[in-house]
């Protein structure tokens, strides 16, 4: 595996590879690298000739008062990762080399921005404003500079990839967004960089998150389609397990992320939390898989 700080030395290399007609995938992540990344490397490794992995902790989208300066990092131990699943190329580039205007490590504004407007005022773009544009102008610099032909995105940033793949479709970039299930601990709790926050006290309450998901999965399954219905229950396990700071429940179109009523056929449900200083987030497709979903978008 090569690693790589500066674009041109990457652009180098993976032009070479392009002259050869191998098919580049590339896996974006701000590392901390936990299982849920490492399926998302182990499928580009599957499907693609060459896997390129990116490091970066993008400060654009982190808002005020957030994470950034304390987010996980540990790139000795991703390298290890990387390394270790046939990773081809790891990209780390530093604030300076994806924001030249940057000031030292600082947040840096880019001056062009990357929006999607329909999933920008909802959801993860309400409670965290300026939050996607920052993850789709990230992607969108990323993609120019990796070019591949795949792309890996979790299920667990729902709103996420489907911006991205709004975003791919609408700007005609060559690339195809492969979505990947998320990875749970044995106790339903999807994986996240962040979890290291939670203490032993939180850590049992953080698992309702899944649990109320999956409570809304079973009624579903029992033919309930009433959204404020699945709302509730949803609800009711939070707040039985003591998850009083709900930031929303959801049951939405799985594409367009609109709000549903009543489900026809088949929906996104999703909910953000927070436990302590932690924002938890997850989702459940209804009545689609994840492959369908691929397909049909
Ligand atoms: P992050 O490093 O948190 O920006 O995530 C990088 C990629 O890994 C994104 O596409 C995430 O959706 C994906 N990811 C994070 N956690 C999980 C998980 N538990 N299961 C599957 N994919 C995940």
């Amino acid at each position: 595996m090569r690693s790589f700080q500066q674009i041109p030395e990457l652009r180098t290399h993976l032009n070479a590879l392009r002259e050869e007609k191998l098919v580049i995938g590339f896996v974006p992540t701000m590392g901390a690298l936990h299982d849920g990344h490492i399926a998302l490397i182990r499928r580009a490794v599957t499907e693609c000739d060459r896997t390129v992995v990116s490091i970066f902790v993008n400060p654009i989208q982190f808002g005020p008062g957030e994470d950034f300066d304390r987010y996980p990092r540990d790139l000795a131990q991703d390298s290890r990762i990387c390394q270790e699943e046939g990773v081809d190329a790891l990209f780390v580039p530093a604030v300076g080399e994806m924001f030249p205007s940057a000031d030292g490590d600082g947040p840096a504004e880019s001056p062009t921005r990357v929006h999607v407007p329909a999933l920008e005022d909802i959801l993860e773009g309400a409670a965290r404003p300026g939050h996607l544009s920052g993850v789709t102008t990230i992607c969108a610099k990323l993609f120019n500079i990796v070019q591949p032909r795949r792309a890996y995105f979790g299920q667990k940033d729902y709103q996420q990839l489907i911006a991205i793949q709004r975003m791919v479709a609408d700007l005609c970039m060559p690339i195809t967004v492969v979505p990947v299930a998320t990875v749970r601990e044995p106790d339903g709790l999807a994986l996240s960089s962040r979890n290291v926050y939670l203490s032993p006290e939180e850590r049992p309450r953080a698992v309702a998150l899944s649990a109320a998901l999956k409570e809304g999965e079973r009624l579903y399954a029992a033919g309930e389609r009433n959204a404020d219905t699945l709302r509730e229950a949803v609800r009711d396990v939070l707040v039985r397990a003591g998850l009083s700071a709900i930031e929303y429940i959801e049951v939405a179109d799985p594409r367009t992320m609109v709000r549903l009523n009543h489900i026809d056929d088949e929906a996104v449900l999703l909910a953000a939390v927070r436990i302590g200083a932690l924002r938890l987030i997850d989702n459940v497709l209804l009545g689609i898989t994840l492959n369908q979903h691929l397909r049909r978008l």
